[in-house]
């Protein structure tokens, strides 16, 4: 990973790049900022540009022996931490459990989700957390003397999924770090983080990245026409990770819209008996794809509200095609007189599959309460 593959955050790089200058790195940085903004890769190019044996003011070299090992992501001082899900047997996993699917992913690209990780370990239906074991594999992989570098550096990835156990062992060590050791952690909700985590650390906002930088990144990178490029770039808002799956169209945006589009006609032609399929059928979904659909639905309710304002011709409404055409006939049912109470409902329904509930009588319920609103 070369800061020159990261688009449309050159200012953040540059000021990491001006840290190791002055010689003023932090022991510990907290990367924040929201999803697909760039920071996974941010943080993996500046550990590969802190590693390096050779680099440039601009970047690291490439080549090195050091550079070499972290394009395989296996150089012997670089951590990972990561949430991961616990199996049905066996002993509890660490990062390490699942290291081999990690590099997998990485590998295949930098820009990546929650969603994308839970579904690369396969294991369905399940919250992916960093688990207590992980703190005293830290202290451990700390404790080692570092074999190449200079420094140890452990990127750890989504902290806010520890639970305060796990937290509370974290903080020790980042008060009183073992020597030439660089933590970087990386997080898309740091207000769930321990306020005495984060005023240990640096911390570097990462903003979602311009709708310029992402069209110029997918005409450049995917070839496509600058014009399917600047459509993408205004859905994703700023998301790399949604862009690239738009631009593959295997997020199945196709998928959601006719999950979506199910639930809403059902819902108005008052079909009980296919409304209990449709909320089975959704139940079975994992977690991960549970929660993309309900934030996918709070979007598609949310434009087709606009609309309903001239939002069309005013260009406040992003949609595809095939989302605009459902959407023509659509938007007349969502007003002022649910627009709030569908709002609020999908948003229950999210934070119910969040902390665990039963995802049968949630989507049963929302889809009843749809039925009611929707009319
Ligand atoms: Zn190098």
């Amino acid at each position: 990973m070369n800061f020159s593959q990261i688009p449309g955050q050159e200012a953040v790089i540059d000021r990491l790049r001006c840290s190791v200058a002055e010689n003023r790195v932090s022991h510990a940085m907290l990367l924040y900022g929201p999803e697909g903004a760039g920071k996974f890769a941010i943080a993996l190019a500046f550990a590969r540009y802190i590693s390096c044996e050779s680099r440039t003011a601009e970047d690291a070299c490439g080549v090195c022996p050091s550079c070499v090992k972290y394009d395989k992501l296996i150089h012997p001082d670089l951590h990972f931490v990561f949430p991961v899900i616990k199996k049905k047997s066996g002993t509890e996993p660490v990062s390490d459990t699942y290291i081999s699917q990690w590099r997998s992913m990485v590998l295949k690209s930098p820009w990546f989700s929650l969603n994308n990780w839970t579904e690369a370990m396969e294991v369905a239906n399940e919250q992916a957390l960093i688990p207590v074991a992980e703190a005293a594999e830290i202290v451990r992989k700390l404790s080692l003397k570092s074999f190449e570098s200079d420094f140890k550096i452990m990127i750890i990835w989504l902290p806010e999924k520890m639970n305060a156990e796990t937290a509370n062992k974290l903080l020790k060590i980042i008060e009183e770090p073992p020597a030439r050791t660089l933590f970087i952690l990386v997080s898309e909700e740091d207000d769930k983080l321990l306020p005495t985590i984060t005023s240990r650390c640096q911390h570097i906002r990462i903003p979602s990245i311009s709708a310029e930088a992402l069209t110029g990144h997918l005409t450049n990178v995917t070839g496509m026409d600058p014009v399917k490029a600047s459509e993408i770039a205004a859905i994703a808002n700023g998301n790399m990770v949604k862009a690239m799956a738009l631009a593959r169209d295997d997020d199945n945006t196709g998928v959601l819209l006719d999950r979506f589009t199910r639930l809403m006609r059902t819902a108005y032609t008052r079909d009980i008996h296919s409304l209990v399929t449709w909320s089975e059928e959704t139940a079975a979904l994992g977690r991960e794809r549970q929660k993309s659909f309900l934030s996918y639905s709070l979007r598609m309710i949310r434009e087709n509200f606009v609309m309903n304002f001239g939002g069309k011709e005013k260009k406040m409404v992003h949609l595809t095609r095939d989302e605009d055409s459902f959407s023509l006939k659509f938007h007349p049912f969502i007003n002022e007189s649910n627009i709030n109470a569908l709002n609020r409902e999908f948003n229950l329904a999210y934070a119910h599959v969040e902390s665990n509930g039963n995802t049968k009588m949630i989507f049963l319920d929302l889809a009843l309460k749809t039925m009611r609103l929707i009319r």
